[in-house]
C-alpha cells in the first residue's frame, strides 16, 4: 500500500437483493439495499453512517468486510483488491477486518466462557499458538475487565461488559478495521459513553480504522472523523464531522439534525421534521430518491438523480438546489423535547467523565 492510499477504497459498491414470491419463489424484483456507493476509509479514521432503518447502512457495512458479495462495485483494501476473494484468501483477510454487533448477548455463545470464545479466533487464525491463555488476560485487561472474567459466561456480564467482550473478541485477531454496527445503541446512555471512550482509547493505541453505523448522532458527532449520510442504499452527503454538523447541505441530513434533541428548550430554526415514511427500497422513486419527503422538491427533482458532487474541501452533496437551500433556509436547530434533553445531557456529561472502566 502506498502511503497516499486509503486502507479502504470502495468504489461502485452495489449490493441487491432477489425479491421472491409464490410457491415457486420466483424472483419478483430487486431490493436496492445499497446501490452505488463510494468510500474511503483511512487508518485511524472513524468514519459514521447514519440513515433511518432500512438506508442501507448494515449492508454497506457488511459488504465492506465481504460478509456479502457485492452485486456490482470494488473494494480494496490497503491497495489489494478483495472484492473476488475466496477460501483461504477470504479467511486470511477476514482477519483484519472486524464487526462489532448491536446486541453483544446475542453474539456471544451462551455455553462458551468468555475464555473459550477469546481463543476461538486465535486457534482459528493459528494466532499465539501455546500461550492463548496468556493472550486472553492481556485481551480482557485491554478492554477493562479482569483476568479472572475468563471462567464466567456470557450471562454472568452486565450489558456494558458483554460489549467489552465482543471488542475483546474483535481484537483478538489485530484487525485494522472494525465495523460497529449499531455497537453502543442496546447500552444504556452512561454505559454508552464508556464503551465510546473505550473504542476511542484503542484506537489511538493499535491505529484502528471505525466504520461506525448508528442513528443516534449526538455519538456519531462524538467518535466520528468523518461522517457519511446515507438514504434508500445512496450517501447523499459526505464530509468531514465538523462541516457536516456545522454546514449540512441535504435536505435530508438537515431534517436529521433538526431532529437532534438539544439541551435549550424553545429553540427554534429550521424545523426540517421529516414527513412520511421512506419508500420501498424495491421501487424507489424517479430523479432524486428524496424527492417524496422533500420539502425543497422541484420538477428536476422528479426527473433528475443528482450526483454526489465533491467541493474542493472534500465535502460531497447530491441535491441539485443545497446552494440555494442552504442561503436561504435557517440553520437547522434541534427540537428541544425535555426527556431527550435529559438524556442527552447526561450522555454529554458521561463523555466529559471517565468513570473507571470495570464498572461497566
Ligand atoms: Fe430535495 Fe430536489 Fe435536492 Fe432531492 S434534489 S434533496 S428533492 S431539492
Amino acid at each position: 500500500m502506498s502511503s497516499a492510499e486509503p486502507l479502504v477504497v470502495a468504489e461502485g459498491l452495489v449490493k441487491h437483493f432477489p425479491v421472491r414470491r409464490g410457491l415457486l419463489s420466483r424472483v419478483s424484483g430487486q431490493v436496492q439495499a445499497v446501490d452505488g456507493v463510494d468510500l474511503r476509509i483511512s487508518a485511524g479514521d472513524t468514519l459514521g453512517v447514519v440513515g433511518e432503518s432500512g438506508c442501507g447502512k448494515s449492508t454497506l457495512g457488511r459488504l465492506l468486510l465481504r460478509l456479502l458479495d457485492p452485486t456490482a462495485g470494488r473494494i480494496r483494501f490497503e491497495g489489494r483488491d478483495i472484492t473476488t476473494l475466496e477460501g483461504s484468501e477470504l479467511r486470511t483477510q477476514r482477519r483484519v477486518m472486524q464487526l462489532i454487533f448491536q446486541d453483544p448477548y446475542a453474539s456471544l455463545n451462551p455455553r462458551m466462557t468468555v475464555g473459550q470464545t477469546l481463543v476461538e479466533p486465535l486457534k482459528l487464525h493459528g494466532l499465539h499458538a501455546g500461550r492463548e491463555r496468556e493472550r486472553v488476560a492481556e485481551l480482557l485487561h485491554t478492554v477493562g475487565l479482569a483476568p479472572e472474567h475468563a471462567q464466567r459466561y456470557p450471562h454472568e456480564f452486565s450489558g456494558g461488559q458483554r460489549q467489552r467482550i465482543g471488542i475483546a473478541r474483535a481484537l483478538a485477531v489485530e484487525p485494522r478495521l472494525i465495523v460497529c454496527d449499531e455497537a453502543v445503541s442496546a447500552l444504556d446512555v452512561s454505559v454508552q459513553a464508556q464503551v465510546v471512550n473505550l473504542l476511542q482509547d484503542l484506537q489511538r493505541r493499535f491505529g484502528l480504522a471505525y466504520v461506525f453505523i448508528a442513528h443516534d448522532l449526538a455519538v456519531v458527532k462524538h467518535i466520528a472523523t468523518r461522517v457519511a449520510v446515507m438514504y434508500l442504499g445512496r450517501i447523499v452527503e459526505i464530509a468531514d464531522k465538523e462541516a457536516l454538523f456545522a454546514s449540512p447541505r441535504h435536505p435530508y441530513t438537515r431534517a436529521l439534525l433538526a431532529a437532534i434533541p438539544q439541551p435549550r428548550p424553545g429553540a427554534r430554526g429550521d424545523r426540517a421534521v421529516l414527513g412520511g415514511d421512506v419508500p420501498s427500497p424495491a421501487n424507489p422513486p424517479s430523479g432524486c430518491r428524496f424527492h417524496t419527503r422533500c420539502p425543497y422538491v422541484q420538477q428536476r427533482c422528479r426527473e433528475q438523480d443528482p450526483a454526489l458532487v465533491p467541493d474542493e474541501h472534500g465535502h460531497a452533496t447530491a441535491c441539485h438546489f443545497w446552494p440555494t437551500i442552504a442561503a436561504t433556509a435557517a440553520k437547522p436547530q434541534p427540537a428541544g423535547m425535555p426527556p431527550a434533553r435529559v438524556r442527552l445531557e447526561r450522555l454529554q456529561a458521561a463523555f466529559l467523565t471517565r468513570p473507571p472502566t470495570d464498572q461497566t
